[in-house]
């Protein structure tokens, strides 16, 4: 089977003469004289397969909150500070869940670190 001729140029690449008399390279076939491929039918060449769109793992991280009663007194003084700004609340926070996960309760250093910042002097 022949590959159609390019129907801007007629086959040899070019147009001439149209253009002002300079050959240019045929912007339909790009010089290959032969028609470009048919853009119909080009469906959807890649397949993508459908993946399984499994739900995003649920975050396995446990409680949002302390779980300790050291810890939820603090994440109450926490939330109730007056001195934290709404970023460093949720830092601190999270790192008393952090520290609850890691220490398994609340060192007397942390809550004392955290009070601090809680109520600076
Ligand atoms: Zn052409």
């Amino acid at each position: 089977m022949q590959a159609e001729t390019c129907g801007m140029c007629g086959g040899d690449g070019r147009i001439g003469n149209a253009l002002g008399g300079s050959s240019a390279t045929c912007p339909s076939c790009h010089g290959s004289g032969r028609r470009a491929e048919a853009s119909y039918g080009f469906h959807d060449v890649t397949k993508t397969k459908p993946e399984h769109h499994r739900p995003p793992p649920a975050a396995s991280t446990g409680p949002e909150g302390p779980a300790t009663p050291e810890g939820l007194q603090l994440a109450r003084d926490v939330s109730a500070s007056t001195a934290l700004t709404p970023d460093a609340k949720a830092r601190l926070l999270a790192e008393i869940v952090n520290h609850e996960r890691t220490h398994g309760r609340c060192t007397k250093t942390f809550l004392k670190k955290v009070r601090k910042q809680v109520r600076p002097a």
